[in-house]
């Protein structure tokens, strides 16, 4: 215990005070005390060999629970190392991706043959996606087989639960054989959705939910005439006004649907939408008017679907079945109506098991897979339907969150830690800390002294804590040094590790936004399984909570999945990880690929991560980049809050040289040569212009040369490229630099 001896050695070198000699002189004070394990002694006192020679990957792997809720996408390889199985359980051992490999292609430097893109990055996996629409349409398809259904299952995909342009490309060209859609619930969602459908499938439907208003209305319309499946689901009465005038005006016959505010109320946390007084939908009444509105204007026969949404993540397949009969119900007497019923459309909340319980009870979790969704929503639809010789309808769902979490991780950095790191009390320090005891701080320190000779652990606390609180009063009267304030805690934490009960919980500080990349986590306790992605092969010897890059108290990671309030780590290697150190400790965060990315905001002005797109191939390496994207610039996000990157550039650039030119006068420096300053300003100038052109997330210093151009006025930059765009301030008209940089 290195800090312990430490401690002691240090107390043994200064003259004791009474009653301090047995404490800090005498090594048996702490070694009568039967140590309790902790991590701490754990890690400090064996060697790495010995710490792993009981431990391996698929100890990890159960540790952080991987096979649970990462199945059958993610699991560890022997090299200990996160593994993608881009196809599924279909997937061949050589189709197997590194994760580590991934992000050292990313984010290694150009001239390293790597891509140089910073962290934070999101990891995308069309891949996996594909793998995701098709095990859907699979599950459907098989559930309608054994059920003897006599209709299709034709689902569609709801943009907003990621709205990124490749992930919609890939869904609609990945479900194009089974005419799978995409679900609008904005005017600009139905922009993209229908552009994105031009090349689809010509039956794919284009449900159009949300609040709308004229535009939106004639938008949809124009959707029909451009030959794509709209339907326009009716979210409030009123905008059935609307659709019957507009669709005169332009010569449109629509297609129609309606949306029910169901009596089956979801009772988890996304279950507020649902029940009688839920906010979306259309009453039973309501629905009768709309009924009788339609048949007035002779269009009873635009009505063809009915679109329900009992909220997200649906807990149980019994509460879904009890949603979807009662809409089945709702179907039927539309029929019965006169309707040219078509389509039951049984919206999202399909839903995803974020920690692997498989828990009817938890917002994070669901009793059901793919496979019991499927047989729970066509037997129900069918049972209904036969009982009232309906026929049976196409069914449509809108599953977000199942088709695209498992597709996307989002890697991150943690940098250093911080936490049990006791300040070591210096000689100085101790005597400081005893000469400057007051009466009453001394009888607690002899008190002290004595509980911990007799080990009595609980009085041992006690002591230390009220020593501890008077010398903070002694200090803020001003009587105490700071040295000695210092003192004091090392010699409580001293106390405490000694009998087991400091906490041994370390603080990782990561390379991230919470609130940009991890919204949920912030806004509604949603958790997502987080783990190292390498570094498997060993146990794990601290436990720690991660802290963001952002100022405020809310950017910390301190609740996991299995309801732990910290997560087994690695201790940072080297220096400290990446910032100062080399060596780099990386976790993922997975599951995000639904809603997080779409609902981050530029908090503290953090934007988004770095994104490459990843398929898997049959190289050596097994996979290949098809797409890397810089995260946005500090430019960017300072432009989203309306300032202007380009002026405020100008004016530093302005201030820059006012100031160079004065200081070489002042101090008589420099020939004065225009040359001279030319050079050192265009210099200054790149550099500026190069903190506006990165991101705004920490820079590790390995992959940061910090070197000092020559003759720059002793400027740094932050990799070789920046380096040569400095030094060769003339030429320089690198595409991915701004064209203003290098005046
Ligand atoms: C959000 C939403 C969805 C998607 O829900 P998931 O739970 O992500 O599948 C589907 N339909 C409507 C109307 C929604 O509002």
């Amino acid at each position: 215990m290195p800090a312990l001896a430490c401690c002691v050695d240090a107390a043994a070198a200064v003259a004791p005070p009474p009653g301090y000699a047995t404490f800090a002189g005498d090594s048996s004070f702490f070694s009568a005390i039967p140590t309790p394990q902790t991590h701490t002694s754990d890690v400090t006192t064996t060697s790495v060999a010995a710490v792993n020679s009981h431990w391996s990957t698929s100890h990890s792997a159960s540790l952080y629970k991987i096979d649970r809720w990462g199945a059958p996408y993610f699991s560890v390889n022997s090299s200990g190392n996160i593994c993608v199985r881009p196809h599924g359980a279909e997937t061949l051992p050589h189709q197997e991706i590194d994760l580590l490999k991934i992000v050292k292609k990313a984010s290694d430097p150009k001239s390293g043959g790597g891509l140089g893109l910073q962290l934070p990055l999101v990891v995308r996996l069309p891949d996996v996606l594909k793998n995701r629409v098709e095990s859907l349409q699979s599950a459907f398809d098989f559930a309608i087989q054994a059920n003897g259904y006599q209709a299709r299952y034709q689902g569609v995909y709801p943009v907003k639960c990621n709205h990124d342009r490749f992930v919609v490309e890939d869904i609609v060209r990945f479900g194009s054989a089974f005419r799978f859609g995409l679900e609008a619930g904005s005017k600009p969602e139905l922009l993209l959705a229908m552009s994105c459908l031009c090349k689809g499938n010509p039956d794919s439907l284009l449900i159009c939910n949300g609040f709308k208003d004229a535009e939106y209305i004639s938008l949809a319309l124009v959707a029909r005439k451009l030959a794509l499946n709209s339907v326009i689901v009716l979210e409030q009465e009123e905008e059935l006004d609307l659709v019957i005038e507009l669709s005169n005006k332009v010569n449109v016959r629509p297609v129609i649907g309606v949306r029910a505010k169901l009596r089956t109320k979801h009772s988890g946390h996304f279950g507020s939408t649902s029940g009688e007084k839920g906010k979306f939908g259309l009453t039973t009444t309501q629905i009768l008017r709309v009924v009788k509105r339609l048949e007035q204007a002779g269009m009873l026969d635009c009505l063809q679907l009915l679109h329900f949404h009992i909220g997200s993540q649906i807990p149980t397949t019994a509460l879904l079945a009890d949603g979807v009969g009662e809409a089945a119900q709702i179907y039927c007497e539309l029929v019965r109506l006169g309707a040219n019923m078509k389509v039951i459309d049984t919206g999202g909340g399909l839903g995803i098991d974020y920690d692997g319980s498989k828990a009817a009870d938890s917002d994070i979790s669901v009793a059901y897979g793919l496979e019991e969704y499927a047989l729970a929503v066509v037997q129900a639809i069918r049972f209904v339907c036969d009982r009232k010789s309906v026929k049976h309808p196409v069914i449509c769902t809108e599953s977000g969150r199942a088709i695209v979490s498992h597709h996307s991780i989002l890697i991150f950095e943690a940098f250093s830690s911080g936490g049990y790191d006791s300040p070591v009390m210096s000689q100085a320090g101790l005597q400081y800390l005893v000469d400057g005891f007051g009466e009453e701080a001394g009888a607690d320190y002899r008190n002290l002294t004595a509980a911990t000779m007799r080990g009595e652990y609980e009085a041992c606390l006690l002591y230390a804590d009220q020593l501890k609180q008077r010398c903070v009063e002694q200090f803020k009267e001003g009587s105490l040094g700071i040295e000695q304030l210092a003192a004091v805690d090392g010699l409580c934490d001293l106390v405490s590790k000694a009998i087991g009960a400091s906490d041994p919980v370390l603080t990782y500080h990561v390379n991230l936004s919470v609130f940009t990349s991890i919204p949920d986590f912030w806004g509604i306790g949603q958790l997502f399984p987080i783990v190292p992605i390498h570094r498997l092969g060993q146990r794990p010897g601290v436990r720690g909570i991660l802290s963001d890059l952002t100022c405020d108290s809310d950017g910390k990671i301190d609740k996991f999945i299995g309801g732990e309030s910290s997560l087994p780590l690695h201790e940072l290697e080297g220096n400290g990880g990446g910032v100062s150190g080399n060596g780099r400790y990386y976790l993922g965060m997975f599951l995000g690929g639904a809603y997080e990315e779409a609902l981050g905001g530029v908090h503290n002005l953090f934007g988004g991560p770095s994104i490459v797109r990843v398929l898997q191939s049959d190289g050596p390496h097994s996979f290949a980049v098809t797409l890397a994207v810089p995260g946005p610039s500090c430019a960017d996000v300072l432009r989203v809050m309306q300032h202007e990157p380009e002026l405020m550039f100008e004016t530093l650039k302005h201030r820059a040289e006012e100031f160079c030119r004065q200081d070489d006068h002042d101090c008589g420096r420099g020939d004065g040569s225009n040359d001279d300053h030319g050079v050192k300003n265009a210099a200054l100038a790149s550099s500026l212009a190069q903190s506006f052109h990165n991101m705004p997330y920490l820079v590790a210093a390995s992959s940061c040369s910090l070197t000092a151009a020559i003759n720059n006025n002793g400027f740094y930059y932050c990799n070789e490229d920046d380096y040569n765009a400095a030094v060769d301030t003339a030429a320089g008209d690198d595409e991915q630099q701004w064209s203003y940089c290098i005046a």
